[in-house]
């Protein structure tokens, strides 16, 4: 079974350059990206002019501080690293971050490393640089940021009639869309097109006559095979697709491919990236499941009584089923069985990874399963924003050892350390990533801790030791 997030990225939209000191004349300034090609880092300069500054070898001639990552397009949530580079960064004293004109941070010694808190607001929010030099000159700089949502398609209530898209789908789910449930639930041919207004570019097709990529192909069971329209677009409206199921098809085509590229944007690798993987996003023999088979992924029907519909029309579903797929690239074959204790075991690791997945593609509201239940609060015991407090020992006395109720756990922890303040969002993406080849049969979630700590020591000199410590705890392990 399977379960998915939701997630907003954010995107640099707009710069201001300000302030001087008194004698000499700095200027901070930050650079700023727009929309979502690209892959240019937003970039600070601070500049001086030092007329007549008496303290004249003292005063730098050019400071240049760039945002090393974060705050930069497409995967840039305002929760990552923010790493300022200075070119002479011995003339700064200090720098003060600002959150939405709340001080948040003073950073002291170079290099000068800022990392937003997680943001879940959906209005712009600002970030500000105030430079203290040794001198006693200042600069400051201020940086609006606006919520963009994860993927590289848009919302465009015109979708259909731009030409600039290639097809209309949902953004993650209908429901995370649309930012409630359907009443009632969405069934097949459904007049749902205020909703279907993501709009996308296909990318990475073999041929423009299928849905076929070195990644994946997609065909519908109990559909038609999705062929272009006479315009080579795939622009088709779900309320006419009954009996062919081409928005569900283009909708795993889409979300699987953008799986692929912001995991492998976020950790560097994504082991089950070309494995050319089947894909039938409608198997109606599959009843309110989906699955991994071990080459492939079946997406089945949810039936909801007198309103059924695909179960590939949420996203968050074949990114946990890749996500199975992922693992077993980088594992192998692992067991598949039930926990026979509160430490857990490799299936119940299976499970909490794959939903992990869904957490890295949908970051900022991980709820897995909305279309499926047709509810904002998604799959009961599986949202990982209501499993704080959830441990092995809670979790296998109430539920048993099954992979999906200890997975639960997995998935917990796994989230925990991604958004402990001291965790760099992108450190633990490649964490994670790494750790999925180092798992075997004997894998425990309490074992797991070594594996982790291994990965910490051998790549990040050890600096995660606590976060570990604490979310290892927090676990009960
Ligand atoms: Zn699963």
């Amino acid at each position: 079974m399977a379960i998915g997030g939701f997630l907003k990225h954010y995107i640099v939209t707009c710069i201001r350059v300000t302030q001087v000191g008194t004698l000499g004349f700095f200027i901070l300034n930050l650079g700023c990206s727009k929309g979502f090609e690209g892959n240019k880092s937003s970039v600070i300069e601070i500049a001086s002019t030092s007329q007549g500054d008496p303290k004249g070898p003292e005063t730098p001639e050019s400071v240049s501080i760039a945002f090393k990552q974060g705050l930069s397009l497409e995967s840039a949530e305002v929760s990552e690293d923010v790493e300022i580079v200075s070119s002479n960064s011995s003339e700064i004293k200090d720098i003060q971050m600002s959150l939405n004109g709340n001080t948040d941070r003073k950073l002291t010694e170079a290099p000068f490393i800022y990392r937003v808190n997680l943001v879940k607001k959906e209005s712009p929010i600002k970030v500000k640089a105030l430079a203290t030099f040794k001198n006693g000159k200042t600069a400051e700089a201020e940086i609006t940021v606006n919520p963009q949502l994860a993927g590289s398609g848009g919302i465009d209530p015109s979708c259909m009639t731009n030409a600039s898209y290639d097809a209309c789908i949902f953004w993650k789910n209908p429901i995370s869309h649309k930012k409630s449930v359907f009443k009632p639930a969405i069934t097949y041919g459904q007049d749902v097109a205020t909703v279907q207004s993501y709009g996308i570019k296909l990318k990475g097709l073999s041929s423009q006559s299928e849905l076929k990529s070195i990644n994946f192909t997609v065909s519908a069971k109990d559909g038609q095979k999705a062929v272009p329209d006479s315009a080579g677009t795939y622009k088709y409206k779900y309320a006419e697709d009954s009996g062919k199921s081409f928005v569900a098809q283009l909708m795993a085509y889409f979300w699987m491919t953008e799986e692929i590229e912001i995991i492998k944007k976020k950790s560097g690798r994504f082991y089950a990236e070309g494995k050319r993987v089947p894909v039938s996003s409608l198997d109606k023999s599959v009843k309110n499941n989906a699955y991994w088979d071990g080459q492939g992924i079946v997406l089945g029907e949810v039936t909801i009584p007198g309103k059924p519909s695909e179960v590939a029309l949420g996203a968050d579903v074949y990114i946990h089923e890749l996500g199975h797929g992922n693992m077993q690239y980088a594992a192998g074959n692992t067991a598949y069985r039930s926990c026979g204790s509160a430490a857990g075991c490799i299936g119940a690791i299976n499970e909490g990874q794959a939903d992990f997945h869904v957490a890295l593609v949908f970051s900022q509201n991980p709820v897995l399963g909305e279309h499926f239940f047709n509810s904002m609060e998604g799959m009961p015991g599986r949202n990982v924003l209501q499993n704080h407090n959830l441990t092995g020992t809670s979790a296998f006395s109430s539920g048993g050892g099954e992979v999906h109720n200890m997975g639960a756990v997995y998935a917990s922890l796994l989230w925990e350390m991604y958004v402990h303040p001291a965790m760099s969002h992108l450190d633990f993406s490649k964490m994670f990533s790494l750790h999925l080849a180092m798992l075997t049969n004997s894998s425990t979630i309490a074992n797991s801790k070594a594996v982790f700590e291994s990965i910490n020591i051998a790549q990040f000199d050890g600096k995660y030791k606590t976060v570990i410590d604490e979310v290892f705890k927090l676990k009960g392990y």
